[in-house]
């Protein structure tokens, strides 16, 4: 189990049953975190913000003062992210870039592309030639590297080093860097490599794996004379442990491991791009238990909700961590249905047997109308899930800033909001 701070914990006991299931974002603790995570990274090394892992606008706003920018990954975060961060620096990658986003991109004045292949460089090529006639575009080519097996860890998601449709084959390197420094694009400019090749790394395989990709783009580059590589950027991909979530990225060893990395390459700055590792911790999906039933020798609980609101134990396959908040009063005329064993497996109101959030619970009378708190929420949470999947209500959000609600006041100063 793990435990709510006592705003999220009031918050959600405060809650009526029917404006659960709700997600509630702990802003302050994300604040929190991110200063800790950037005060752990030396200098040149700059830190974006990967907004598909959560892009809701009070989440990359809070982020603001701790990053240097944003990743953005399709048009439509990139529209999203520019409204909810105006004037803060945008990289713009992921595969299959259409020519109408590359475009947007170029009029937003987006800093960086990540090229994922060649064709995607003539297309900017031409469009940036259009858009921008006077100016260039600074391009960092993404490859897939090869990654070396004993860096990844069990339940690591490989990107790279193996057939994906990310990013360029180190194949191809040497063509594109000519194409890229020969005169033949005269409006994109090489600004450096750009890599993220695995997810759900410690700090030490996510140091071996930035290390490999430092040391291979500076080759890359000692191969074709004059070419000089301001940024190399590693990726995202700091692990979060479902199953130990008060253990954390430690990014004190990473930020110590990157110090002494840009240590030996003066003119390099090196760039990191996490997502999860940022924003899971502070994010909380709250509900109610409606039943607690036994089912051929286990005993399960329904809650209100499910994972079409939280998708991640779902495609990740593992028990979302949770807290059990009991409660004591019972509105309804009727006796409560509660556990009679120790171990609880924790269902939302689908019916499919893989709506599953968490297994085997330990949860000891567990009865309806009890309330959890499930935790590790805040990334590739809410916007990952199938929301329309058998037309429940979708759930509320709030977000929880001591900041805006002592400065505010009143009605709307913690960001309630049921607007998704
Ligand atoms: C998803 C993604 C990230 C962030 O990954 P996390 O595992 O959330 O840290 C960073 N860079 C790229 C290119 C990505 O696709």
């Amino acid at each position: 189990m793990t435990n709510p701070t006592t705003d999220v914990r009031d918050r959600v006991l405060s809650l009526p049953s029917g404006e659960l299931p709700a997600y509630v974002y702990d802003l302050a603790a994300l604040r929190e975190h991110a200063a800790t995570v950037r005060a752990a990274l030396p200098e040149r090394v700059e830190l974006y913000y990967a907004a598909k892992a959560n892009p809701e606008p009070e989440i990359l706003a809070a982020l603001g003062p701790y990053v240097d920018g944003y990743e953005v990954a399709s048009g439509g975060e990139l529209d999203h992210v520019a409204k909810a961060v105006p004037g803060r620096s945008l990289a713009f990658g992921g595969p299959g870039k259409t020519p109408d986003e590359i475009t947007a991109a170029l009029e937003l004045g987006v800093e960086r592309f990540h090229v994922e292949s060649e064709y995607e460089l003539h297309m900017l090529a031409e469009l940036a030639r259009r858009a921008a006639p006077g100016s260039r575009v600074a391009v960092l080519p993404r490859f897939n590297l090869p990654v070396a097996s004993g860096s990844l860890a069990a339940g690591s998601l490989a990107m790279g080093g193996r057939p994906t449709p990310f990013g360029l084959d180190p194949s191809e390197a040497d063509s594109v860097m000519r194409l890229l420094t020969d005169g033949t694009y005269p409006h994109l400019e090489l600004r450096g490599i750009h890599a993220h090749l695995a997810s759900g790394l410690r700090a030490a395989e996510q140091l071996a794996v930035a290390e490999s990709i430092v040391k291979w783009a500076v080759g890359l580059a000692e191969r074709h004379d004059g070419v000089r590589l301001a940024e190399v950027n590693v990726g995202g991909g700091m692990t979060v442990d479902y199953a130990a979530p008060e253990e954390r990225f430690d990014w004190v060893t990473y930020g110590e491991g990157l110090a002494e990395l840009v240590s030996r390459y003066p003119d390099l700055t090196l760039r990191i791009e996490p997502g999860r590792a940022l924003t899971a911790y502070c994010g909380w999906y709250a509900t109610e238990v409606l039943d607690v039933k036994q089912s051929h020798g286990e005993e399960f609980a329904v809650v209100r909700g499910g994972t079409h609101h939280m998708r991640t134990p779902a495609t990740k396959g593992h028990d979302q961590p949770c807290t059990v908040l009991a409660v004591q009063d019972w509105a309804h005329p009727w006796p409560r249905s509660a556990a009679r064993r120790e171990l609880v497996t924790l269902t939302g109101q689908l019916c499919t047997p893989k709506d599953v959030l968490a297994r085997n619970v330990r949860a000891p009378g567990l009865r309806a109308g009890d309330r959890v708190a499930f935790a590790l929420a805040g990334a590739y949470a809410w916007n990952i899930s199938h929301h329309d999947f058998l037309m429940h209500p979708r759930p509320g959000f709030h977000f929880l800033d001591d900041v805006d609600t002592e400065s505010a006041g009143g009605e709307g100063a913690q960001g309630e909001g049921f607007a998704h």
